[in-house]
C-alpha cells in the first residue's frame, strides 16, 4: 500500500496554505504522543491514520504515536495488527480488556503517553504536511490552551476529499449538540491575518492536541462519560471556566471520514445523551433548564437516574471555576438565550430627582444598597433589564434587584421562576413593580425604596435604551 503518494496527490496548497507552509517552525517546539482510540475501525483507515501521522510529522517532534484498542471484535485487528504495528518505529498498540468507550480510552492513552502535549485523534483521519507544527506551537506560548486543526471532510463512501474553504469556529447549541460556524464578517475584518488562530467556544472532537500535565492537572475528561460523545464539549467549556482557553488554527489541517448516523446501534444514544446531562449538571449552572427544555429524552433519564456530578462539582471548586454566565457572556453571547437579552439597559434615570441608580458595593459584591448618584457614564450605573423580569447589574447577570427592609439591594441572582423576590414588572408609564409585594420603587434622596404605587415623579423610571428581543 503506498500511502504516502496517495496522501501527496491529495493536497492542494494555494493561498493560506502556501502561507502557513511559509511560517518559520520554531525549533523548540514541545514533543508530541499522539493517541487514537479504535474500535473495529477498517483496516485500511486505521493504516492511513497511522501512516498519515508519522509520513507528515517532524520525527524531533513526534514522540509516539499509541494506539489503544478499545476491544475490537474484528478478527483483522488481533494478531495482524498487533504483527504490523511491531514493525513501525515509535508506534505502541495497547489493548482494553474492556470496552472503555472513546472518553476513558483517551484517558487511558494518554496515562501511557510521555510527551509534552496529547494529540487525540479518531482512527479515520489523514493529516496533511505541516498540520502538527502549529498546534505545538500555540501550545509551547500557552499551556492552558485547547487547540485544534481545521477539520476536512472525507466523504465514508467515496472517501472524496472536500476541503473546507471557509473559516470557521467551534460552537455548540442548546441541545449540546456541537457544529461548525463560519466566522461572522465583522470577526473576519479583526483579524490579524487569514490564518491567526480562531477564538472559539469549542473544539471538535476529531483531533484535539492539549499539553499533556495541563490535561491531567485539570481533571481530564470526565471518566464517567461513557461510550462516545459531548466529551469535547465538556474539555472547552471546562477550559474556558478555569482559566484556559479554546482555539481552531487554520493551518493545521486534517481530513477526517465522517458517517452518518450512530454506528454503536441505538440504546447507546442515551449514551450520549447521558454525557451530555453530565455536563449540565456540572457546568451550565441553572441554565441547565434551557438544556432539558429542549432535550426532552435527557430530561427524562436525568430524572429517573439523578446523576452524580459531585467530583467533578469538586474539581470544579479546586480549580476556582467561573459560572456558565461568564462563559455566554465573554466567550459565546451568541449562546444569550433571548429571554436573557435586555430588553431595557443602560443607566436607570428617576424623573423626580433627576438622578440615576448606581451601585458602589467593593469589587461587586452582593447585598449593598442600590444608591442613586448624579448620572455618568460610569460602568456602575449600568443595569439591565430582560425578559425574565431582572434588574441585573451590568450585564453579567450576576448580581440582580432584590428587596431587603423594603430597600433595592443587589442580590445574587437565583434565576428561580416563581414567586422570586428578584421580579420585577416595568410599566408602560415608568413605573417599576415589586412583583412578589406589589409596591413600586421610590426614589429618596439616596436610596431606593419599596413604596406603595402612585403616579408621583419620584416613582417614574426610565433606562436609557429599549431593545426589541424579537428581532434580535
Ligand atoms: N471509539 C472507541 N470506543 C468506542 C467508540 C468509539 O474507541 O466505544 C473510537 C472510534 O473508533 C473513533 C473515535 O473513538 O476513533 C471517535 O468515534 P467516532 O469516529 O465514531 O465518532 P464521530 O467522529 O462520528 O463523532
Ligand atoms: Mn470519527
Amino acid at each position: 500500500m503506498d500511502l504516502m503518494k496517495h496522501s501527496a496527490s491529495r493536497s492542494h496548497c494555494t493561498g493560506s496554505c502556501q502561507r502557513c507552509l511559509q511560517q518559520e517552525t520554531n525549533p523548540n517546539l514541545p514533543t508530541a504522543s499522539v493517541i487514537i482510540c479504535f474500535h473495529d475501525e477498517a483496516w485500511s483507515t486505521l493504516l492511513r491514520t497511522v501512516h498519515s501521522v508519522l509520513d507528515t510529522s517532524p520525527k524531533g517532534f513526534l514522540k509516539e504515536i499509541i494506539l489503544v484498542d478499545d476491544l475490537s471484535k474484528q478478527g483483522y485487528l488481533k494478531s495482524s495488527l498487533s504483527e504490523y504495528i511491531s514493525k513501525l518505529v515509535g508506534v505502541k498498540l495497547i489493548r482494553s480488556n474492556k470496552r472503555l468507550g472513546v472518553i476513558r480510552c483517551r484517558m487511558l492513552g494518554a496515562a501511557r503517553a510521555t510527551g509534552d502535549v496529547v494529540v487525540f485523534m479518531d482512527s479515520h483521519c489523514e493529516c496533511h504536511k505541516g498540520w502538527l507544527e502549529p498546534l505545538l506551537d500555540r501550545l509551547a506560548s500557552d499551556r492552558s490552551r485547547i487547540v485544534s486543526p481545521v477539520i476536512d471532510v472525507i466523504d465514508w463512501k467515496m472517501f472524496q476529499y472536500y476541503h473546507s474553504v471557509d473559516l470557521q469556529r467551534g460552537v455548540f447549541d442548546w441541545k449540546l449538540d456541537f457544529h461548525w460556524e463560519p466566522l461572522a464578517e465583522h470577526e473576519k475584518k479583526v483579524r490579524q491575518s487569514p490564518i491567526s488562530p480562531i477564538r472559539s467556544p469549542a473544539v471538535p472532537g476529531v483531533v484535539v492536541a492539549v499539553d499533556r500535565h495541563y490535561f491531567q492537572n485539570t481533571g481530564g475528561y470526565d471518566s464517567d462519560m461513557t461510550l462516545w460523545g459531548a466529551e469535547n464539549l465538556e474539555l472547552s467549556i471546562k477550559a474556558w471556566l478555569c482559566g484556559g482557553s479554546v482555539e481552531i488554527l487554520p493551518c493545521s489541517r486534517v481530513g477526517h471520514v465522517y458517517r452518518t448516523g450512530n454506528p454503536y446501534n441505538f440504546p447507546d444514544q442515551e449514551a450520549v445523551e447521558r454525557n451530555k446531562i453530565r455536563i449540565a449538571e456540572t457546568w451550565l449552572d441553572s441554565f441547565k433548564d434551557l438544556f432539558y427544555k429542549q432535550d426532552r429524552m435527557a430530561f427524562l433519564i436525568s430524572q429517573a437516574e439523578k446523576p452524580n456530578c459531585s467530583e467533578r462539582v469538586q474539581l470544579q471548586k479546586r480549580l476556582g471555576c467561573k459560572r456558565f454566565q461568564w462563559f455566554i457572556s465573554n466567550v459565546f453571547p451568541e449562546l444569550q438565550p433571548l429571554q436573557h437579552r435586555p430588553r431595557f439597559s443602560g443607566k436607570l434615570y428617576n424623573t423626580g430627582i433627576g438622578f440615576c441608580a448606581e451601585y458602589r458595593s467593593q469589587q461587586g459584591a452582593a447585598g449593598g444598597c442600590v444608591e442613586l448618584s448624579p448620572c455618568s457614564d460610569k460602568i456602575n450605573q449600568q443595569f439591565e433589564y430582560n425578559s425574565m423580569k431582572e434588574i441585573c447589574f451590568g450585564s453579567a447577570q450576576q448580581l440582580c434587584f432584590d428587596v431587603g427592609h423594603e430597600k433595592v439591594v443587589l442580590q445574587n441572582c437565583t434565576k428561580e421562576t416563581e414567586n422570586s423576590s428578584q421580579h420585577w414588572d416595568i410599566k408602560e408609564n415608568g413605573m417599576i413593580v415589586h412583583i412578589l409585594s406589589g409596591k413600586c420603587i421610590e426614589a429618596t434622596k439616596t436610596e431606593m425604596c419599596l413604596r406603595t404605587c402612585n403616579m408621583e415623579a419620584n416613582l417614574m423610571w426610565q433606562f436609557d435604551h429599549s431593545h426589541n428581543v424579537d428581532e434580535r
